[in-house]
């Protein structure tokens, strides 16, 4: 709140110390710059601050006092809604009181016996020009709805907070509503606000039982910097309650997550960690706290040393590409018709790293078309040196990822791997999830439409793990449907698993599409397959994906068989 101040005249100070000749000199001191006025202990000093509120720019307060000490002038004044922003400078002796009242509140100290004039005027003038500006700017300092810091000045303030006051150990909250935007959908914004000052209000009583700040960051977010405690179900449920008494009506589900203080952690990474456990959770209402573990920290130590040394495992052809054989099953004697191509990493350090840890990190930070590129080219060469070879092409499908799908060069890439490799388009075959189709279905649709129409063959892969509609499917633009492996994994044991199954075969040739089942490790799940009239099969029943020289023994045991074939 801005104070206002009569224009021309000179700014008015409070000098309180309750020895007079203290107050003597600093009134000669101050003089010059200042109209002064003198308290000589504390109750007259609140007198004095409530009577001239409204002119006064700064107090100077002595802290041994009779009748009521600085100490408690500080507490007083801070609490004071109408007096807590009036700058106040603490006169001391003694080392440990000024950080106590810096922590109080304070905004400078001097220290007795007094520095030279110059100085005691020098730190006067800078703190009235700071308070100045902090008034100015205190306006977008706080959210109005829930009156909590903005995000900024959050973090300003748990910056200052980490930097200077490291004996304090600060734990991060992250505190998430669930599905908030449907709150305001269904019952109004005007409900939503209720809710969002109801839940800033109960942050506010907290931090007066504690040390700490806090905000709303955006929305439903907000962030609590306050000092480590044990009793994280404890604060939840007090929070839940408070949304809880809003209303019978509408369910309010608070997540809270929480990053436990560590030495050296920075607030903005403390936060990110504490929203990566807030976001753990989301959706699961049996769970609605989480604090960030050992393991999260691992694992995202590891992911960002994965995508640190991303750059150094293309330039040093650290990624293979594996080969994992696709049988025909229909024929009498199963027949090897095409491969997959499936990535793995080797890392100097880390050892072989399988794709299922690296392809999500790379996908979600959009570096996954750097690997994807390599794999494609490596492919197309692969087959490219079995031709030469043998005299015979092996078609082998490469996988797409989301983002490759959005990607507007990815079919004049394509399009080159083919061209310069001298292949047909149907020996690099393509596949892409079926959750890439739902994302986007309109572009996703069209994207794929040209690649067929260029010649590509369309494999969608992890069929069933999406929410293709029937409907969808007609139009889709696809060759072949690969079966999500969950359906064959109990397809021995689980009647459910094998109508699924049943049905899938149906639908594609009611698509007049291939199968593929995936994940096949069973004779009996090889058998069940066969005879509902599944085409294809991949898994490890036939074999595990293989570096290429491993892989070439099954071409070469094929070519065997084939020539038998002829001969016979
Ligand atoms: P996907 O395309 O569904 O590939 C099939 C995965 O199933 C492979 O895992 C394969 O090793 C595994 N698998 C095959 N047969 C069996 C079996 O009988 N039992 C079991 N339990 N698993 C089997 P992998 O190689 O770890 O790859 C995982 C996923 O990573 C792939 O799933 C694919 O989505 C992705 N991926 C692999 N290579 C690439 C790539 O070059 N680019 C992109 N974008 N994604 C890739
Ligand atoms: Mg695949």
């Amino acid at each position: 709140m801005l104070r206002t101040k009569q224009i021309q005249r000179p700014e008015l100070v409070l000098v309180v110390d309750d020895h007079e000749i203290n107050r003597d000199a600093l009134g000669v001191i101050l003089e010059s710059d200042y109209e002064v006025i003198f308290a000589k202990n504390g109750e007259e000093a609140l007198e004095l601050m409530r009577k001239h509120q409204k002119e006064l720019s700064i107090v100077l307060l002595d802290l041994m006092m009779p009748v009521m000490n600085g100490y408690e002038v500080l507490t007083a004044v801070k609490n004071d809604p109408e007096l807590k922003d009036l700058p106040i400078i603490v006169l001391t002796a003694d080392k440990d009181a000024e950080l106590q009242a810096l922590e109080m509140g304070a905004a400078d100290f001097i220290t007795k016996p007094f520095d030279l004039p110059g100085i005691i005027l020098a730190r006067v003038g800078r703190i009235i020009e700071l308070s100045e500006g902090r008034q100015l700017i205190s306006a977008a300092e706080n959210d109005p709805l829930t009156m909590l810091y903005s995000k900024n000045f959050f973090y300003e303030y748990a910056n200052r907070l980490f930097l200077y006051h490291r004996d304090m150990h600060l734990d991060a909250i992250v505190l998430n509503i669930d599905k908030f935007h449907s709150v305001n959908a269904l019952h109004g914004r005007d409900f939503g606000d209720h809710v969002l000052r109801a839940l800033g209000d109960e942050i506010n009583l907290f931090l007066r039982e504690t040390q700490g700040i806090a905000s709303r960051f955006e929305a439903d977010r907000f962030g609590i910097y306050c000092l480590h405690r044990e009793d994280y179900p404890r604060l939840l449920s007090r929070f839940q309650e408070r949304l809880n008494a809003l209303s019978s009506d509408v369910n309010l589900h608070i997540r809270m997550g929480v990053n436990v203080w560590q030495e050296e952690v920075t607030p903005v990474l403390m936060f990110d960690r504490a929203q990566a456990a807030c976001n753990m959770i989301r959706g699961d209402f049996q769970n609605s706290l989480k604090i960030y573990n050992d393991e999260m920290l691992n694992k995202e130590l590891l992911n960002q040393r994965l995508l640190n040394d991303l750059r150094a495992a293309v330039e040093e052809g650290q990624f293979v590409v594996y080969y994992q054989p696709k049988y025909n099953i229909q024929n009498d004697v199963p027949t090897l018709s095409s491969a997959e191509a499936l990535v793995r990493w080797k890392h100097p350090e880390l050892g072989m790293i399988s794709p299922g840890d690296f392809v999500p990190l790379f996908e979600s930070n959009g570096l996954i078309s750097v690997v994807d590129n390599y794999v494609w080219n490596e492919t197309a060469r692969q087959i490219v040196r079995w031709r030469d070879k043998y005299g015979f092409t092996l078609p082998v499908s490469v996988n797409l990822s989301r983002s490759d799908v959005f990607d507007p060069s990815l079919i004049d890439r394509l399009v080159s791997i083919v061209e310069d490799n001298k292949l047909e388009y149907r020996q690099l075959k393509l596949e892409v999830t079926e959750s890439s189709y739902t994302d986007n279905a309109l572009q996703v649709l069209d994207v794929i439409r040209r690649l067929r129409e260029k010649g590509f063959e369309i494999e969608m892969d992890d069929f069933g793990s999406g929410y293709s509609s029937l409907n969808m499917l007609s139009d889709m633009p696809i060759d072949v449907l690969k079966m999500d492996m969950k359906f064959i994994r109990n397809l021995e044991n689980n009647d459910t698993d094998r109508r699924l199954v049943s049905l899938i075969l149906d639908i594609a040739k009611y698509l007049n599409v291939a199968v593929v089942a995936e994940g096949v490790e069973t004779r009996s799940q090889l058998n069940i397959l066969r005879f509902g009239g599944c085409d294809l099969v991949q898994g490890y029943y036939f074999s595990r994906p293989l570096p290429p020289e491993e892989f070439e023994k099954l071409l070469v045991l094929e070519l065997q068989k084939r020539s038998k074939g002829r001969e016979e």
